[in-house]
């Protein structure tokens, strides 16, 4: 049997960063489930397929073809045989993902993916129902969070850093609108595992949530 880390929870929590680290520490492969569900927004972004038409989001998303290889420790996503990483990580494709993502049909897809993979794999996977859907039974739970003003900072610096041009209220605002969108869904929404641990990161450091992870991985 596999060993599994589920980690979820809400936009800009700093899943992605501690998920990665946890991986490299562990020497096991780190899954971005997010990167998934917005390499389909992509695809319907290019189809020009209207998110609110569920009709068409469900039909378009049997002609999405999506796979995920490894090269070293980087997940390249593939959508019909083309690498699309370069292409995910826009805030206009994070929030198509956000919309698509309440459609049965994309979940489904994309759940039997992630399952397929943490069968086979040591991992940790990170998304908003690992631990409620993807994988009850893994075997370490994290529900990450932090407040969304220190998440919109976060995203903030990210951008400036890049040179982005960007406006902390309005990332604060899409940062709500995302995480309202994904408590309230139908389908599998955010919230965290009965069996999952709470870490707050509001006022933590990168090294010490990802200490408290390995900490409760060694228990
Ligand atoms: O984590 P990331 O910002 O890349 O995710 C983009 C969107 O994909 C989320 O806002 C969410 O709506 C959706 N998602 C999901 N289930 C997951 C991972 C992501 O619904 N396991």
């Amino acid at each position: 049997m596999s060993y599994n880390i589920a980690v979820d929870g809400p936009a800009g929590a700093g899943k992605s960063t501690i998920a990665r680290a946890v991986a490299k520490k562990l020497q096991i492969i780190y899954v971005d489930t997010g990167a998934m569900y917005r390499a389909m927004a992509l695809f319907m972004l290019r189809q020009g397929v209207n998110p609110a038409d569920g009709t068409a989001v469900s039909e378009k998303c049997r002609d999405a073809d999506i796979t995920i290889a490894y090269e070293g420790e980087e997940q390249v996503v593939y959508l019909n045989g083309e690498n699309v990483n370069p292409y995910l990580r826009t805030e206009e494709v994070g929030n198509m993902a956000s919309s698509v993502s309440v459609q049965p049909a994309v979940r489904e897809k994309l759940v039997e993916l992630q399952r397929v993979l943490a069968a086979k794999e040591d991992c940790i996977m990170d998304g908003r129902d690992i631990g409620t859907c993807v994988l009850p039974d893994a075997q370490v739970k994290i529900y990450l969070t932090a407040s969304s003003e220190v998440r919109a900072k976060r995203r903030y610096d990210e951008l400036a850093a890049k040179g982005q041009e960007c406006d902390l209220e309005k990332i604060k605002a899409d940062i709500e609108d995302r995480d309202d969108r994904d408590m309230h869904r139908e389908h599998s929404p955010l919230r965290q595992a009965a069996d999952a641990v709470l870490v707050d990161s509001s006022d933590m450091t990168v090294d010490e949530v990802i200490n408290r992870i390995l900490e409760l991985c060694r228990r």
